[in-house]
């Protein structure tokens, strides 16, 4: 089983996504666990600070590094684990279907979602193991690339989707990713009067030589 470890000043946050469909389901069948936590339970003043001005100036607050590295001490606690602690951070490396896979092979992912101007620069020195970005903008939180994470690790973990067969048809042998376009009905749809958007003849033909053929030029191979 897989143990994500989300480390947040915005716990709430996640409460209905991990409520809904299929990862609801997967953490009632415990095929994986998800826990959240609340950063200031490691802040140690009265105030539950869990930010700062940054030295030598600047706009903005910065995540302080003390209450992280207690956090992330606390999470691994004995366990011998196989894990990664992960900062989400917009310059970090590129999240992508590849590291997906990677990731979905271990047993713990602590995950530390930044808020405010970023984070203490030693928490990237010395506590995660790798920074990652889920694309070249900036949001205000690290909780929705948690949220992007975990979804597209989880779906690769056995049994968390039902028809399986699909991991197999989308991930390529050096696990990058396939998509090929779909149709369903109707065959044909018209969303005005003479307009008529139709599905490629050779899906409605049962030619499965001829289809497979067809997918295969239209098909979108993500590798780098
Ligand atoms: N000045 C900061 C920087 O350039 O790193 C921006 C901080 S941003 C407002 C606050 C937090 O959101 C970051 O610490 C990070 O955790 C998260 N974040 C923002 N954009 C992100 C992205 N594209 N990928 C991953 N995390 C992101």
């Amino acid at each position: 089983m897989i143990k994500f470890d989300i480390i947040t000043i915005l716990p709430e946050t996640f409460g209905s996504y991990f409520s809904e469909s299929l990862i609801a389901r997967a953490l009632k069948k415990k095929i994986i666990k998800i826990k959240v936590h609340n950063l200031r339970k490691w802040a140690k003043d009265k105030h539950k600070t869990v930010d700062d001005r940054p030295f030598g100036g600047g706009l903005g607050m910065v995540m302080k590094v003390e209450p992280i590295y207690r956090a992330v001490k606390s999470l691994k606690g004995k366990s011998k684990a196989k894990r990664r602690i992960i900062m989400f951070t917009p310059r970090g490396k590129k999240f992508d279907q590849r590291l997906a896979y990677k990731l979905s092979k271990f047993d713990q992912l602590i995950l530390i979602c930044g808020r405010y101007e970023g984070v203490d620069e030693r928490v990237a020195e010395h506590i995660a193991d790798m920074e990652l970005s889920i694309g070249d903008y900036v949001l205000m939180g690290g909780e929705i690339p948690a949220m992007v994470l975990i979804e597209t690790v989880s779906r690769l973990i056995p049994g968390v989707i039902s028809k399986e067969e699909l991991l197999k048809e989308r991930i390529t042998k050096d696990k990058g990713f396939i998509e090929h376009v779909q149709y369903t009905r109707p065959e044909v749809f018209e969303p005005e009067k003479g307009v008529k958007w139709k599905v490629p003849k050779v899906l409605l033909s049962g030619n499965h030589k001829e289809i497979e053929k067809w997918r295969k030029k239209y098909l979108r191979v993500i590798e780098k």
